[in-house]
């Protein structure tokens, strides 16, 4: 941004692949700077039923960042930076039951953290450029997503005839290979529903700035020593999502159309009483 130009704002965020705002008609391509380096990419800033959306590939373009190297703090203080309090995170994950083969649609209520040497806070004590010092905070997490974002995906899925599964465990691996069978066979025996590798940190860090957060979890693939097969590819799991990619971005837009203008959520709570250093954080 030029210096004296106004910021252009966002309400909504939704962080996924290009192709799911493609089709938007008038795409403004925003460059946002954060505390914590540059995020994934631009953010691209466009009109849904009315609202204002900034979407972010959080691969990037072309797809050049493995999920052990995206830079999550700066994905969500950019969007938090142009004013977006609720964000959708659609993403690709591998099913731990043979009932969610590809194509099921997960929206889940709970997620387990099975990956390495990520950053996920944004209180870690360490001055910013600005020379803020973040503070002590420890956030809630108990319900990790926002449960009105949550009822929003499930009615939008619904409404567009694609029966979502309410609820379930996402464990979050570090990536970026797939799981062996025994780590998969474990899953499955703690009861846990998918297996994915973006939803953490994202969830955490979204939390930490009193963002409300939502993720569409869309099955690609049945993860190793799930059912038969020989387990998952990537080619494989690019095709399933392609093959969704219309669908998906319809229930996206239906529920970004429904997401409530006013927040009633516990989210914008999680940092009350708490002194977060941040600048802007919280601030509506
Ligand atoms: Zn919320």
């Amino acid at each position: 941004m030029t210096a004296g130009q106004e910021r252009p704002r966002a309400e909504l965020g939704v962080i996924g692949g290009s192709g799911l705002y493609a089709l938007l008609d008038e795409v403004t391509e925003v460059r946002v700077d954060t505390p914590y380096g540059p995020p994934s990419d631009a953010l691209f800033l466009g009109e849904v039923a009315g609202r204002r959306v900034a979407f972010l590939p959080r691969h990037g373009r072309g797809h050049g960042l493995p999920p052990h190297r995206i830079n999550y703090r700066a994905n969500l203080w950019a969007l938090h930076s142009l004013g977006v309090r609720q964000v959708l995170g659609p993403c690709a994950v591998g099913g731990l039951r043979a009932e969610y083969g590809p194509g099921t649609l997960l929206v889940p209520d709970q997620f387990v953290d099975r990956t390495s040497g990520r950053v996920q806070t944004y209180y870690d004590g360490q001055p910013l450029p600005d020379g803020s010092v973040p503070g002590v905070v420890h956030v809630p997490m108990a319900d990790p997503y926002c449960p009105a974002g949550r009822q929003t995906v499930l009615e939008a899925a619904r409404g567009a005839a694609w029966e979502p599964v309410d609820g379930g465990t996402l464990v979050v691996i570090e990536g970026p290979r797939f799981s062996t069978r025994a780590e998969s066979r474990w899953f499955t025996a703690n009861g846990w529903s998918a297996v994915g590798m973006t939803g953490h940190p994202e969830a955490v860090l979204a939390r930490e700035l009193g963002l409300c957060y939502a993720s569409l979890a869309l099955v690609t693939d049945h993860d190793a020593g799930v059912g038969s097969g020989d387990g998952v590819t990537h080619t494989e799991v690019l095709e399933v999502f392609a093959g969704n990619v219309d669908r998906l971005r319809t229930v996206l837009f239906k529920a970004l159309e429904a997401l409530p203008a006013v927040r009633e959520c516990p989210c914008p709570h999680a940092l009350d009483g708490l002194t977060t250093g941040l600048p802007g954080v919280p601030g509506d």
